[in-house]
């Protein structure tokens, strides 16, 4: 007869419960490090430096790689420190391979799994400052800054916003949010609104008092504990996890199709034949043999 160990039975329960509560405080926007908004409209965003850099007076604002196509936000060890990345290599061979078919489809999906550049810029909600010190965080472009990017370096270069930033007299930033269409929603991942556009308030505010700016200061969340930096080892593990994910998912909806025939559900589209499958694995070969 099977015995249940009721010892390995509750702490099982109590990570499970763990998990879900992680789970729950990811999703709620008052919890998140990251701004998130709770739906369309504007927010008014008082911006600080960014304390975690070397010199925040001189460098305001963080710039990261991350990929997102990998089950997660993976640093990019490339990217970000020069190093050699998995990832990169992986999603810019399966560039390579799809361009010459000309569909726009394959090749966008493609890029989307090349490391992303983001800005993030810290500070505080005005009416959901209890929540403490946010990340706003925004795309831009690896060659060209985006709009948005540009618009924050643009304000220290115009004589009557050069001190925008300042927390006795700046400009609260203003976040405009749009509820995305009905097109978009997979888009921004479900999100309830996607930041649209950006701007400087009309008028000139304080922060609050020293003690109040000190602490926020003091309080500013670490892009990089949120999103731990990687080496080139982690990405080669990280793309192994992916093709193992892949594999399975592949049995999973070629049963799936036997069962019912079709696709078990419209958002996995990590649809691959075994031919693909071979050709992972040459590439984590080829990767594994490079790295010595
Ligand atoms: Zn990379």
């Amino acid at each position: 007869m099977i015995k249940v160990n009721v010892e390995k039975l509750k702490k099982n329960l109590e990570n499970k419960l763990k998990e879900e509560e992680s789970k729950g405080a990811a999703k709620d926007p008052t919890k998140s490090p990251i701004l998130k908004p709770f739906g369309p409209g504007k927010i008014n965003f008082r911006a600080i430096p960014y304390l975690h850099n070397e010199d925040p007076t001189n460098d305001p604002f963080v710039e990261r790689y991350y990929h997102y196509k990998f089950g997660g936000t993976f640093y990019c060890p490339k990217e970000n420190d020069g190093q050699q990345c998995a990832l990169c290599d992986y999603a810019w061979q399966e560039y390579n391979k799809v361009k010459p078919t000309g569909n726009k489809d394959l090749m966008k999906a493609a890029l989307d799994k090349t490391a992303q550049k983001h800005v993030f810029v810290a500070g505080v909600i005005r009416g959901r400052e209890a929540e403490g010190v946010k990340l706003l965080k925004f795309k831009t472009g690896k060659r060209k800054m985006s709009e948005n990017h540009e618009k924050i370096w643009g304000w220290f270069l115009n004589k009557s916003t050069e001190n925008w930033m300042d927390y006795e007299n700046g400009y609260d930033m203003i976040l405009n949010y749009k509820e995305p269409s009905a097109g978009q929603k997979k888009l921004f991942n479900n999100a309830p609104a996607f930041l649209n556009d950006i701007d400087l308030d009309r008028d000139r505010t304080s922060l609050g008092d020293k003690e109040t700016v000190k602490k926020y200061f003091e309080t500013t969340p670490n892009i990089d504990e949120l999103y731990e930096p990687t080496d080139t080892a982690k990405s080669i593990e990280m793309l192994e996890k992916h093709f193992e994910y892949l594999k399975r998912s592949a049995v999973s909806t070629a049963a799936a199709e036997t069962a019912s025939n079709e696709s078990s559900d419209d958002s996995s589209d990590l649809e691959v034949s075994g031919e693909e499958l071979d050709d992972q694995k040459a590439t984590m070969d080829k990767l594994k043999a490079l790295l010595g």
